[in-house]
């Protein structure tokens, strides 16, 4: 059984990699804020605990990754996320994003292809402090239409294409953050919908993410 503890060296390390990602350049105060707040080695498997505050993606099972602290920072500070933000998330994984997003106050609707991945959130630790987070198992490409549209779409790993779908499901101002493949590595690119239906698109930098696949799995 995996014992939740967060000590005074957890907290301690996890103030290092704030101040590192601060370095790094992230400066939403509250990205850092929840960063701070959430204890990310309740993420992962009891034999990270003690390398769970490097700034590293590992693995959490079936092939896939927790993201890297940057790269999440990085997705949620590109999102501008404000409180009472509706969200949907592409690739639940650890959960991890899903409860930097809820603790930032923002209602998240995430989406996993993973069967086992996604009833892990059966077990999820903190069910109760964030009944802000709904989780679906499905197929990211499709969305949620039934819920649609949203103010913000985070897909956390390589899509090969922006999904068309998604941009359907966005509402007029709304943003989209997806890393988007050039082969080995992904572009990070932000699009706003506009007022005509059309999209603005942005470029940001390059980054490495477990690849996005069709269809569910399990
Ligand atoms: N946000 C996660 C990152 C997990 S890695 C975290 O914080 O841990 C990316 C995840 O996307 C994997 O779990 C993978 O199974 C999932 N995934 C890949 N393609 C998908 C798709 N089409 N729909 C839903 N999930 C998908």
């Amino acid at each position: 059984m995996k014992k939740y503890e967060d000590t005074y060296q957890h907290k301690g390390l996890r103030n290092q990699l704030v101040k590192l990602l601060k370095e790094k350049g992230i400066t939403d105060e509250n990205v850092l804020d929840a960063i701070n707040n959430i204890p990310r080695h309740f993420f992962l498997d009891s034999a990270f605990d003690k390398i769970a505050y490097e700034d590293r993606a590992f693995p959490i099972g079936e092939g896939q990754t927790i993201s890297q602290p940057y790269t999440v920072a990085y997705q949620t500070q590109l999102l501008q996320i404000k409180k009472g933000d509706k969200v949907l998330e592409i690739g639940t994984g650890s959960i991890y994003q899903s409860t930097i997003l809820a603790e930032m106050g923002a209602w998240v609707y995430t989406i996993e292809r993973q069967k086992k991945l996604h009833e892990a959130h059966k077990n999820f630790y903190f069910k109760n402090k964030y009944p802000n987070i709904k989780f679906f198992y499905g197929d990211g490409f499709e969305g949620l239409q039934a819920y649609a549209p949203f103010d913000k779409i985070i897909i956390t790993a390589a899509a090969p294409f922006i999904p068309p779908k998604l941009v359907k499901q966005l509402k007029v101002g709304g943003m989209m953050v997806v890393p988007v493949d050039e082969g080995d590595v992904q572009r990070m690119i932000r699009i706003t919908k506009m007022a005509d239906d059309s999209v603005k698109e942005e470029s940001f930098d390059l980054f490495s993410f477990v690849p996005m696949l069709t269809g569910k799995n399990g």
